[in-house]
Parts: structure tokens; C-alpha cells; sequence
């Protein structure tokens, strides 16, 4: 699978989003955005006021959602209420010395080019290389979002660090039995 363009790279930025820590109040959100400020627009204001805070949460909420569907009509249902928050204007770019696609308007506020990149590039790799494709980290203890970008769609763990961790515990399970 090739990732290396902008349409599926910005995945990423939904696992990111699905993944980040939410404990810490409405400040979550825009620690977030100056976290992937690359996603932006040079220039776009990167703060959240509480209200659109619960936006990106539900956004982010829709993305896991997605990702613990057990069906395709599932997968489809939630892929479309994510996209009901999209309001995409593609247009293209070679600012990076790259040619390619950017979905949401460059003078949209954070929050429209947050949750437009963000079901965007979710469904670009949903339709174009299957729903099983987002999955739940099978470690124990952890419930991160991932996207398996493995040729033969393999993958069960978030991170190496979970994958390894699994190992270990399943090695010394065996040992014991
Ligand atoms: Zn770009
Ligand atoms: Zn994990």
C-alpha cells in the first residue's frame, strides 16, 4: 500500500485524533492542533473555545467508531455521519515540492479543515483499501485506533511497543503452562 500521498496520509491525522489524551478538559484540543500544525493552513488561529472543543471530540469519537465496527453497513453508517461534517473544497498544491490534494477551504477556521482532512482522509483509505483496514489495538490494556498499512493486512497492535509487550506476555504465559 502506498501512503505517501497527502489523500491517505491524512489518516494519520484521524488515528491522532482518535487516540488523543481527552482527560485534561477542553484544553485537549488545541494542544492537538499545535501538536499537528503541519495539517493547517499557515496562519489559521489554532485555539478552540469549549464548544467546538466538543466538536473535534465527537469527530474524534466518530473515527474510534468507525474503527470498532464489526460490519461493512456499520463502517458505512458511521463513515457517513463523519462526512456529514465535512464541507470539502479539494484544490491543488505543490507547497511542499510535492503535487497534491488538500481537501478543506485554506481560509476555513481550524475546526472545518480539523474535521474535513480528518473524514477525508479517513474515508480516501476506507473506500480504497477496505474497512478492516481501521482497527483496535489488541494489546492488553490498550484501546488505540490504528490504520494496518501492511501488504497483507496483518497488523493487530497500535505500535511495535505494543506488539513487543504482547509477545513477552504471551512467551512467559507459555513458560508458565
Ligand atoms: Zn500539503
Ligand atoms: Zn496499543
Amino acid at each position: 500500500m502506498d501512503y505517501d500521498t497527502y489523500g491517505s496520509s491524512a489518516v494519520e491525522l484521524a488515528i491522532d485524533l482518535a487516540n488523543a489524551e481527552r482527560d485534561a478538559g477542553p484544553e485537549w484540543a488545541g494542544a492537538f492542533l499545535r501538536a499537528h500544525d503541519e495539517w493547517f493552513e499557515p496562519g489559521t488561529a489554532l485555539d478552540l473555545d469549549p464548544a467546538a472543543a466538543a466538536h473535534a471530540a465527537a469527530t474524534a469519537d466518530l473515527v474510534r467508531a468507525v474503527a470498532v465496527a464489526a460490519s461493512q453497513a456499520e463502517v458505512i453508517e458511521r463513515l457517513n455521519d463523519l462526512l456529514e461534517l465535512a464541507h470539502p473544497k479539494p484544490y491543488a498544491t505543490d507547497h511542499d515540492g510535492e503535487l497534491h490534494l488538500h481537501y478543506a477551504r485554506a481560509d476555513a477556521p481550524v475546526l472545518e479543515q480539523l474535521t474535513t482532512t480528518v473524514a477525508m482522509g479517513l474515508s480516501h483509505v476506507v473506500v480504497q483499501h477496505g474497512w478492516q483496514r481501521i482497527g483496535i489495538c489488541s494489546a492488553e490494556g490498550c484501546d488505540d485506533v490504528y490504520v494496518d498499512t501492511s501488504r497483507n493486512a496483518s497488523r493487530r497492535y497500535c505500535s511495535n511497543t505494543c506488539a513487543s509487550r504482547s509477545t513477552v506476555a504471551a512467551y512467559r504465559a507459555r513458560r508458565k503452562a
